[in-house]
Formats: structure tokens, sequence, C-alpha cells
């Protein structure tokens, strides 16, 4: 039950009947049979709105900027999976130790923590990855659904909204599920042998043109395989979707054959990526503890990037634990031994998880202007980082400079308008200004990102109230609310509809 994404693509497949290969579409065909390429976002978006209110959901900067870095890095050998609409992709991590990937319409991908830590090397990381991308690149989900009309496809946010549930309350999540029309799709998550078959064909080329060890994908998958005959309880649903038959085993080391063999030598930024997911999987005392344990154990490695990566996650750890000075001594000698490395010292420019922590030490330390100066320079180095944006604007209030947070976050919202977490935190700045009807206008925006259209009105009822709202925020407020009504109407229309 833990596993969400699954019953999505279950519900879709129960909609769809079967994902029949046969009778697909050509492209530009106007009564076309699959999902249409804006559809098919529309509806991934809608997904990940719940997704990202999840709990489980691992909103942490290092970490999605390093999957989205070797995402993009393997799509640029592959444009066409972008599809006609050109989509961006969005790569995620969620707590959970079930190996397991997965793809939702629109090219949102999902990695389970557990999945990440079982991956010894970055090629093996990149063999899922390959996967699913091949999966997105063949719209196997758009046919799966078929041509459903939206509205067929509105009863699928509140499944899933159900599912997320579950989390917290499994029995009444179970009975949405049950008594709707998942009934009848227990187990049938699979694709199509021959959408699997594609899937490791697309996914082969890309891990190969991206400079890979192909190598990856066969260790990897037999490593899982080794894996669920010892333990368990985390039973690799990952093979459960996608069965390592040994023709798919031929298939692939079939296409080995005429590739020489190619050893790569991994940066260290993906340990250090998974000393975070590590820490971040479970920061209860006692996962704490676990991980500690762990990291002491890795620190005797032989590898450079294993033994860094171990004191790094020391570091995070005594973070996580409070222990300000603890973290900032270990994460000193982390970044010293960087900087004396010649094969390492450009990794301070290429990941955010040194500065990011540095921040967060400064912080905890309540150290404010340092954290505004340590962001600063970061900020220099990695320009796309959301990660660092984010932090910057938080150390900036925490400062008493909110007019300065508000200005670079209204900056910030013009290049990414889709971040509910940026108006958050214009929120917060306004608020710290005592500007509240700004405040509640930020928040209402930030309600709409988020799919919640009524909180959202109401934040602009409750603006429009504000003894001290000025003209010029009435108009503003009256341009949504049109906007905003218009769109909950048609919402209410397609609800109407489903019953
Ligand atoms: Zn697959």
């Amino acid at each position: 039950m833990k596993f969400l994404p699954a019953v999505v693509l279950a519900t879709m497949l129960a909609l769809s009947g079967a994902g029949d290969a046969q009778n697909l579409p050509t492209l530009g065909d106007t009564a076309r049979e699959d999902l249409s390429p804006i559809m098919e976002r529309k509806l991934g978006e809608q997904i990940m709105q719940s997704v990202r209110r999840d709990p489980d959901y691992m909103d942490d900067g290092p970490v999605s900027e390093y999957l989205n870095k070797l995402g993009n890095l393997m799509l640029e050998k592959r444009p066409d999976a972008r599809g006609e609409t050109g989509n961006d992709f969005e790569f995620f991590a969620v707590r959970d130790p079930v190996l397991n990937a997965f793809a939702f319409p629109g090219g949102f991908i999902g990695f389970h923590s557990g999945l990440i830590l079982a991956a010894q090397t970055e090629s093996e990381l990149a063999s899922v990855m390959g996967h699913e991308i091949g999966h997105v690149a063949q719209r196997h989900i758009a046919r799966m659904i078929g041509s459903q009309k939206f509205d067929v496809l509105i009863p699928l946010a509140s499944l899933l909204l159900g599912a997320l549930a579950a989390r917290s309350s499994p029995d009444a999540a179970m009975a949405v599920i049950m008594g709707g029309q998942g009934v009848a799709i227990q187990r049938q998550i699979n694709f199509t042998r021959e959408a699997e078959r594609e899937a490791d064909r697309v996914g082969f080329q890309i891990l190969r043109d991206g400079g890979f060890d192909t190598a990856g994908m066969v260790t990897f998958f037999g490593r899982m395989q080794g894996a669920s005959r010892n333990y368990t309880d985390v039973a690799p649903s990952y093979l459960r979707s996608h069965p390592l038959t040994s023709e798919r085993m031929a298939d692939i080391q079939g296409r080995m054959m005429d590739q020489r063999y190619k050893q790569r030598v991994d940066g260290l930024d993906f340990y250090l990526m998974q000393a975070r997911v590590r820490v971040l999987q479970d920061s209860s005392t006692q996962g704490l503890m676990d991980a500690a344990t762990f990291f002491a154990g890795q620190e005797h490695s032989e590898k450079t990037e294993s033994k860094l990566s171990a004191e790094y996650g020391l570091a995070f750890v005594a973070y996580k634990q409070h222990d300000y000075a603890k973290a900032q001594k270990l994460l000193n000698q982390v970044v010293k031994q960087v900087e004396q490395s010649v094969r390492q010292k450009n990794m301070l420019k290429q990941t955010s998880a040194f500065a990011s922590l540095a921040i967060d030490i400064s912080m905890g330390n309540k150290q404010f202007d340092l954290a505004i100066k340590q962001a600063e320079t970061a900020m220099q180095q990695l320009p796309l980082s959301r990660g660092i944006a984010y932090q910057y604007a938080e150390a900036l209030i925490a400062a008493n400079r909110s007019a300065e947070a508000g200005l670079f976050l209204r900056d910030q919202i013009s290049l990414y308008r889709q971040e509910a977490g940026l108006q958050n935190l214009l929120a917060k700045s306004y608020e710290a200004q005592g500007k509240q009807a700004l405040q509640h206008i930020a928040l209402a925006e930030a309600y709409a990102l988020d799919g919640a259209l009524p909180a959202a009105l109401q934040q602009l009822d409750i603006a429009r109230r504000d003894p001290d709202v000025q003209y010029f925020d009435l108009s503003v407020i009256d341009a949504r609310e049109r906007e905003w009504k218009e769109k909950r109407r048609e919402e209410m229309l397609d609800e109407k509809k489903k019953k």
C-alpha cells in the first residue's frame, strides 16, 4: 500500500482495458487513440501536485538537482523523449525502502530511496532511469490510458488522493480504492512484454550514448533479483513489474556483445547524493544512529569517493542531530580534502551538497549573515541550483532583510512561475514586513499552484478585506478571482460529469 504510483498506473490500465501495442496511432493522426501529449502532461502535473504534498516526497535541493542533472544528461541523447510538446522532465525521490522506480504521464519519473541506495554505481542508477525514460519516449502510459476524455481521468486524481491518505490511515484509503474502480486492478500493473522490451532497448541506447557502463543494467537487475531472495521485507517490486526473464537478460546481453566494455569513473556527487538520501530516508533518532553506523563502516573504504561521502554523511547526521559544532568540524574536514584532491576539487563547483549543508549549519547556529554570504558565493558557482536559491531567501528573511528577500523572490518567480514554494516564501517575507494583504495574495498564488483553488479564493477574500490593501492590489485580486473562479467552474463541471 505504500507504493502509491503502482495504484495509479494500475488504475490507468484498468480504465483502458489493456495496453495493446498493435493498434498504435501514428503521430499527427487526428482521430488519435492515445492520450494527447497536452492531456498527458496535464494529468501528470495533477498527480504531481498530490505527490509534492506527500510527507514522503523528498524535497531536498542537492538530491533533486543530482537526479535532474543525470536525467537531463541522458535526455540529451534522446531529445525525442520530450515528445511533441517538448516537455521538461522532472526526476524526484520518495522515501521508501522498497526497490522501485516509476514513470507518471508527462515525464515525471520517481525513484524510491531504497533503489537509489541499492545502486552501486551511477551507471546502475542510470540504467533504471534510461528504462523509465524509454517508457515515456515510447508513450507507453499514454497508449495505456488510450483516448479517454479528460473527465474520465478526473476520478484518477481522487483515487490517488485516497492512496496518499493511506499513509496516515490505511483502512480508509483502502476502502476508497476497493470501492472505486480499482477493484480488479491488483497486480495488473505490468506494461506489456513488448513495452518492457522497447523500454529496455531505448534505455540501453541512452545508457550507451550517455557514456555509461552498459553492464550496469545487467549487474543491477541481477543484484535486485538476489536481494529478493534474501530480504523478503523489502521485496523489490521493480522486479515484480519488471521480471528479469532469461529472454530479457539475453536481449540486454546480446546488445552488449558489440559494445566494448566501458569502465566509468563515477563523480563524487553520486556518492554524496547517496549519503544524503540515506540520512533523509529515515531521520528518526534510530534512523540517524543507523546511518551513522553505516557511514562509520564506509569510512574505512579503499575508495576515495566512498570515504569522502561517508565523512560527509556523518556531518549531515550531526547536523540533523542539532550538533552543529560537530557537523561544522566534519564538513570542514571533507571540504579540505576535496580542495586538495586534483581529481575531486572541481566538485565544489559542481554540486550544491557542500554549500547546502554549510548554509544549513550556519542557520542552525543562527549565524544568518554568514549563511547569506555562503549562499551568495554558492549562487555564483551554481546559478541553476534551486535549493540554494531557496536557502538564500530563507536566510534573508531570518536576518530581518525581508524587503531584499521579497525583491529576490519576485525575480525568481518571474523565472520559475510554477514553483509554489517561492510564493510561500514570498508570503513569509511580506508577513515579516507587516504587509498582510500582499501576504495573503502570495498565499493564494501558492494554493492555486498546488491545485487548491477554493483555498486560493479564500486567501483572496482575506486580502481584499485587509484595511491596508492598496488600489493596485485590488485590481490584481479581481483579475485573479475571475480567472480562478472560471477554472473552478470547469473543475466542478468535470466532477459532476464523473458522477
Ligand atoms: Zn518497465
